[in-house]
């Protein structure tokens, strides 16, 4: 999964020169040890302005945390798990519709990511920042909110703009 998610951080920053420097990180939702609230219920992949925040507690763990960066955890099992069913035992088929999907995913979410600018503001109180953050995701994937948005919702014309201009 490391091989994977590395290739995806080479791709990342080769389609989205501004990363930089920037630390950038891709997770796996199947990663052990990950935070339930961090498992894509139901979604291939998310990002949000401090999901790095909440995920910092976890990456500090694994060794990888850089300081604060844009991050995107992506749900590969369950693309790989769909591209197999929809391949229907053709193999080939399945790792090329995983890889099409798989891209297709990442850079949807790197136009959310170039939408929203980098948040690299350094927190007074980190540890309570991760907790706070990830109690909201776990609001996110616990509860049913009343005024659930519309698919479209934060799909508008700088994120399609952003998306095409990725692609090129
Ligand atoms: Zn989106």
């Amino acid at each position: 999964m490391m091989k994977l998610l590395e290739a995806l951080e080479t791709l990342a920053r080769q389609v989205v020169p501004d990363i930089g420097n920037t630390p950038l990180y891709l997770v796996a939702a199947s990663e052990p040890g990950l935070p339930v609230e961090y498992r894509c219920y139901g979604c291939r992949a998310f990002t949000s302005t401090w999901l790095d925040v909440g995920l910092s507690a976890w990456l500090k763990d694994q060794g990888r945390w850089q300081g604060r960066g844009p991050a995107i955890v992506v749900n590969a099992a369950a693309l790989r798990t769909e591209a197999a069913t929809d391949a229907d035992g053709d193999e080939d088929f399945a790792d090329m519709l995983f890889r099409d999907r798989l891209t297709a995913v990442l850079v949807h979410e790197l136009g959310h990511v170039v939408e929203a600018p980098f948040d690299l503001t350094a927190l007074e109180n980190f540890d309570q920042a991760t907790t706070e953050a990830t109690a909201v995701v776990h609001e996110w994937v616990t509860t049913d909110p009343p005024t659930r948005q519309a698919p479209w919702h934060g799909h508008g014309a700088d994120w399609l703009r952003l998306v095409i201009h990725t692609q090129h």
